[in-house]
């Protein structure tokens, strides 16, 4: 931990708690998107997919960012995109529609259906007449990633239900997709098994190409085995969820306060866990949450410079130390412990949804849908031990409560 991050007490980091939230809401809402194209950054690294043998920029765009950013970023180098099954004809960006369409690559995610991540079945034929209604929708002639959203809940179903991988292969055959990847979520707050266990599985057993997990750094070893794991099997890996903490401690003036010493100079914590990221070889890319184009020209140079300098690696001690007792990194190693079955790390998930992507409609939508919410901690402290972050879970569960419910 970073002396600095000593100096925020836990009364401290709880203050940015709702009001927070709401404030940093409303700076998020009015940053500026700048009009100066001479800001955007140098081209981002690319690095191969994986088996999918696709040469992807660092930083995965999203069909969710703002459309004045699209044709920046394209110049900036991104060439991937997440959620393209989102744009229609009429919404599709004109700076990819202008581009030759083999010159950048669209993702669809494919949901379960009749029900959640945690609820809903897999269906091969309601799949297959998914992805084929939004190319129809969509104009954009085929995909090149089936990627099958929020993942298996165990390894016992990815071997009893190929759906999703039949649903891939009849498309693949028509031409309408090229390549299968999976966004793998865990599942032990449901019996079923960690990420790491089902990607490990996927690679050696079934024909997934590609991989998206949780990754932030201090994450658990088994995500960066993974990733090792992965790059021999020449599987693809792209980190999401990576900011933990960074947008709530933009907001909270003790830290930046902190921030300002010269130790830190020239860095900044989104800066820092950008080339932080980066640094590891084997991870193929990283999705980071960005709102406007600032954002985007912060993380977009972290990429494209060069490796961690020791402010970089203060910043990120920094950041560090602040998060500790206050962000969850969404690791769920506290889920097997909980006998009432409660998905806190799910529960935590949408809470950095509004305190670091200030997104409060999407965190209270998301929470509206659980089964179990923060409501239903015993205050047990069953969970307490496994918190590599020594937060206390049942309070910050009735505080996350208060916020979303
Ligand atoms: S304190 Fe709450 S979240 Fe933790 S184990 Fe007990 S019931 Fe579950
Ligand atoms: S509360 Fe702690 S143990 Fe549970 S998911 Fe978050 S960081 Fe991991």
């Amino acid at each position: 931990m970073s002396d600095g991050a000593q100096n925020l007490s836990r009364r401290d980091v709880m203050r940015i708690g709702a009001t927070g939230v709401a404030a940093a809401g409303l700076a998020g809402a009015g940053l500026p998107v700048l009009a100066d194209d001479q800001a955007a950054p140098g081209k981002l690294p690319k690095r191969r997919y994986g088996r999918t043998g696709l040469e992807i920029g660092w930083m995965v765009g999203a069909s969710d960012w703002p459309k004045e950013l699209i044709p920046r970023a394209v110049h900036a180098g991104v060439n991937y995109w997440h959620k393209a099954q989102k744009w229609t004809a009429e919404t599709m960006p004109p700076a990819l529609k202008a581009q030759p369409r083999e010159s950048y690559y669209l993702e669809c995610v494919v949901d379960r259906v009749n029900g959640d991540h945690s609820r809903g079945k897999i269906d091969e034929e309601r799949h297959y007449e998914f992805v084929k209604n939004c190319l129809k929708e969509s104009g954009v002639g085929y995909y090149d990633v089936f990627k099958f959203h929020f993942g298996y809940h165990s390894i016992a179903e990815a071997k009893q239900n190929p759906g999703m991988v039949r649903a891939f292969e009849r498309l693949k055959k028509e031409g309408l997709v090229k390549h299968l990847a999976i966004s793998q979520h865990h599942y032990n707050n449901i019996g079923g098994d960690m990420a790491w266990e089902i990607m490990h599985y996927l690679a050696d057993h079934e024909p997934y190409e590609a991989t998206q997990f949780f990754y932030t750094y201090n994450d658990r070893k088994e995500v960066g085995e993974w990733i090792d794991a992965a790059k021999k099997k020449d599987i693809g890996t792209i980190a999401m969820k990576t900011m933990g903490g960074v947008g709530r401690a933009a907001q909270d003036q003790k830290f930046t306060k902190l921030l300002a010493d010269p130790k830190y100079a020239g860095s900044t914590p989104a800066a820092a866990m950008v080339k932080w990221l980066k640094s590891n070889e084997s991870l193929t890319a990283a999705v980071i949450a960005t709102r406007n184009f600032d954002q985007f020209r912060e993380n977009a140079g972290a990429a494209a410079s060069l490796a961690m300098n020791p402010q970089d690696r203060a910043a990120l001690g920094l950041l560090a130390g602040y998060n500790k007792g206050l962000t969850c990194l969404l690791c769920a190693e506290c889920v097997t412990s909980c006998p009432e079955h409660i998905g806190v790390a799910d529960i935590f998930r949408y809470e950095r949804y509004a305190r670091d992507y200030f997104d409060l409609d999407r965190a209270q939508k998301e929470y509206a849908a659980l089964t179990k919410n923060g409501a239903s901690c015993v205050g047990c402290g069953d969970c307490l031990p496994a918190c590599v972050q020594q937060i206390d879970i049942a309070a910050k569960l009735g505080d996350v409560h208060k916020l979303l419910g």
